[in-house]
């Protein structure tokens, strides 16, 4: 399958892996947008939140576990933090397989739409 993050996942492009076990992996974002800027994925393609299902859904828990965990290490859990994921076209998601950005390090800006 022609996917960037499967790709990286596989190991066969580059990362900065901060996480992985069985069914996620986390690496550092390439043009970060925050002082902490990681992406959480799963190691199973799915493209977007359009393609959870009640069969595959328990992997999303997970990785917001991984989220929690992974801020609490880089000290980011009492100032806070944001976990977002983009949908689509209309959010401005770019790469087509299932990611959730963990930002923090610094006072984020409180833009929804
Ligand atoms: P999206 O816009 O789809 O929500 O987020 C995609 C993210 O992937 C962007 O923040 C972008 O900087 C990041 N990204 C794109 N290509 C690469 C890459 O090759 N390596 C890493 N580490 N991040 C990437
Ligand atoms: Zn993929």
């Amino acid at each position: 399958m022609d996917c960037l993050f499967c790709k990286i996942i596989a190991g066969e492009i580059p990362s900065a892996k901060v996480y992985e076990d069985e069914t996620v992996y986390a690496f550092k974002d390439i043009a970060p947008m925050a002082p902490v800027h990681i992406l959480i994925v799963p190691k199973a393609h799915l493209a977007s939140v359009n393609e959870i299902t009640p069969e595959n859904s328990a992997v999303v828990a997970h990785i917001f576990e991984v989220a929690a965990k992974l801020a609490a290490e880089m000290g980011l859990a009492e100032d806070g933090y944001r976990v977002v994921t983009n949908c689509g076209a209309h959010a401005g998601q770019t790469v087509f397989h299932l990611h959730f950005h963990l930002l923090g390090g610094k006072k984020l800006k409180v833009e929804m739409c």
